[in-house]
């Protein structure tokens, strides 16, 4: 490693972050925001960074630890992931160590002689941990390079992440006033953005903040028809042999759902709040080590999962909100190679959803409220419009284009059909009926099928009774799931999910408001579509494939993750170009100095030995 800059005051050789990002990483060129991050870093001042989950914010602190003079404290939360992110650093030749609950006496007492004589870059320490006596003993001691302050949305007391010890950073960071600091998340509203600064003491730091867009995930929405049929499908047809993650409403169906993929010969685990804490932490470190592992969850499922190489994110059951819907797939692709959000849902779902609502704790504006995010859910499963547009929008962020990598771009776009007189019956429907409701039955008064019931309450003798002949029942539900999702209907929050007029009802029935409906996809066989950007060929898969294996011998012999050992993508560039000299290898990106010399021998001997058994 060749350095390029000498500060003589320390009297130790500095490298720029362009220089470590290529020797340390591998990596040609920064992405947006982190060499101002960086930099300012450096420099001694202070830095907030909102980003999207994959976009590359440990960067961002790495870098400047391993330049300014002294340890970086990182804070995370994410205790079961410390040891993962220690040995990833590592690997790439920054000596990092970790602190928290799961180190014997013996080591914690280790790592501390390393921070103290100076033999380590980067600490990461668990906020519990940072206030005790004996750890404040050690940052007095230590020199502090920089405090980064990791998931910083913790400190939002109305998150869902919330961590009380997080309120209490600042009276440790304030000791050290000399010492930047970065706080980072990938969740933040305004209103969290300003608690975080404020809780943090920030107020002063210059704010980085990038798009929310995930252009490597493909967001998809389809009917749920046979529900386990279609997760199958898509599973085998699409990801056979690749990680991802299935949420589920219930744990009864996380359970069933598991069991039923594993039956079919799918690598499944459950994961829910009940299970017995040892079960929880199998299906964790099985999801952290396994390759092609599916983990069907519910979204106690969550905070802590940054495995890069998840492929896909599944929902079986919708959630209750897009903020729900973004985070969660937002797991999937960190690695910024394709991936994909599926969803499946029925009107049942959608009722389904609001009772549970319904019967949630508290009072009447947080339920109004977290109905309003579930009616926008709606919304977005329901749009004719880009997938990506609308859930930008839904985030502030406005796009003229559509972006070619959703559901919705790539079938060309959803067909549309003028739904105006079937809105008016479906609608005239709920009200000759007394507002009570649910689909099943109004379907049979529009499709004429009486039966006791409505004869005793006089239905089969309503204006609207038998009108709805031109549609089928299937067609129906679908008009009646559109309906709520534009708003048209709603369902009764204290009765049993009887559907209601709102006001936007009205205009329709009085024939002032057209209605525009999406064209249910027919249920077609989930066929693979066309990913260019990731197929190798078919020479270059076998390659990858073979190369894989060893990437597993290495990680199990050290008893890692795989892409603690080298990326997807890096791998697949290897299959691609072949290097077969280390000056080759470290073309790769995802290739520092410290990966070369470790497994290069063993991975050029590898494409050498492959090419000749091919030839
Ligand atoms: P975040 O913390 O924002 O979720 P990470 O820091 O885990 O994201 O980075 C996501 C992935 O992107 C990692 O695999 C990381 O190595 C990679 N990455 C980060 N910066 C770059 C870069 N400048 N060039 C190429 N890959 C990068
Ligand atoms: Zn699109």
């Amino acid at each position: 490693m060749k350095p390029l800059l000498v500060n003589q005051t320390e009297n130790r050789i500095v490298l720029t972050p362009q220089e470590v990002l290529q020797t340390y990483f591998g990596y040609d060129a920064f992405r947006e925001h982190q060499q101002d991050v960086i930099e300012r870093l450096v420099a001694g001042s202070d830095a907030f960074v909102l980003m999207p989950t994959g976009s590359g914010k440990s960067l961002c602190y790495q870098i400047p630890a391993v330049i300014r003079k002294g340890v970086g404290v990182v804070i995370s939360p994410l205790i079961a992931l410390m040891h993962d992110q220690v040995a990833g650093l590592r690997e790439n030749g920054i000596r990092a160590e970790y602190l928290n609950s799961s180190l014997s006496a013996d080591d914690a007492a280790r790592v501390e002689e390393k921070v103290r004589s100076a033999q380590t870059d980067i600490l990461y320490v668990a906020p519990e941990r940072l206030f005790t006596p004996r750890c404040r003993r050690l940052l007095d001691d230590m020199n502090i390079a920089l405090f980064a302050i990791d998931e910083a949305h913790c400190v939002s007391q109305w998150g869902h992440d919330f961590r009380p010890e997080y309120l209490r950073i600042a009276d440790v960071t304030r000791q050290f006033p000399k010492v930047p600091r970065v706080a980072m998340t990938a969740t933040a509203d305004d209103v969290t953005r300003r608690e975080i600064l404020r809780k943090l003491e920030l107020t002063e730091a210059r704010q980085f903040i990038s798009s929310f867009d995930r252009p490597n995930i493909c967001y998809r929405v389809r009917l749920k028809d046979n529900g386990k049929r279609q997760l199958r499908g898509f599973i085998r047809d699409e990801h056979a042999g690749e990680t991802g993650i299935v949420y589920c409403r219930t744990r009864r169906r996380v359970e069933e759902v598991a069991l039923w993929l594993e039956e079919q010969g799918i690598n499944a685990v459950a994961y829910h709040a009940g299970l017995a804490p040892e079960k929880r932490l199998t299906a964790q470190k099985r999801f952290a080590r396994e390759e092609g592992i599916v983990v069907v969850a519910t979204i106690a499922f969550g905070l802590g999962i940054d495995r890069p190489d998840v492929r896909f994110v599944a929902h079986f059951d919708i959630p209750m909100s897009m903020e729900a819907y973004y985070q969660e797939t937002g797991r999937a692709g960190r690695d910024g190679e394709p991936a994909d959000a599926w969803m499946i849902y029925s009107l049942g779902d959608v009722v389904a959803a609001r009772q549970m609502l319904m019967r949630s704790e508290g009072d009447e504006t947080f339920k109004l409220i977290q109905q309003r995010k579930l009616d926008a859910l709606l919304g977005y499963c329901e749009t004719m419009a880009c997938r990506r547009q609308v859930l930008l929008r839904y985030f502030g962020e406005v796009r003229d284009e559509a972006c070619g990598n959703c559901g919705t771009c790539r079938s060309g776009g959803a067909d549309a059909w003028d739904g105006t007189v079937a809105a008016q019956k479906a609608l005239s429907a709920v009200y000759r009926t007394g507002q009570r409701f649910g689909a099943q039955y109004l379907i049979k008064v529009l499709l004429g099928q009486e039966d006791e019931r409505m004869q005793r309450f006089g239905h089969d003798r309503i204006k609207t009774f038998g009108v709805g002949g031109e549609l089928t029942a299937k067609e129906w539900r679908s008009v009646f799931r559109q309906l709520i999702a534009l708003g048209f209907l709603t369902v009764e929050m204290d009765r049993r999910a009887g559907f209601v007029l709102t006001d936007k009802s009205w205009p329709v029935l009085r024939g002032e408001q057209d209605v525009q409906f999406r064209k249910d996809a027919a249920p077609k066989k989930s066929k693979r579509e066309k990913r260019p950007e990731m197929d190798l060929d078919p020479t270059a898969s076998d390659l990858w494939e073979h190369l894989r294996k060893l990437r597993h011998e290495i990680a199990q012999g050290l008893e890692v993750p795989a892409y603690v050992i080298f990326h997807d993508k890096t791998l697949k560039e290897m299959a691609v170009q072949r290097p077969a000299t280390r000056e080759d290898l470290l073309q790769v990106s995802g290739v520092g100095e410290t990966k070369a010399d470790r497994y290069g021998d063993q991975f050029i001997t590898a494409i050498t030995d492959w090419e000749s058994r091919s030839a």
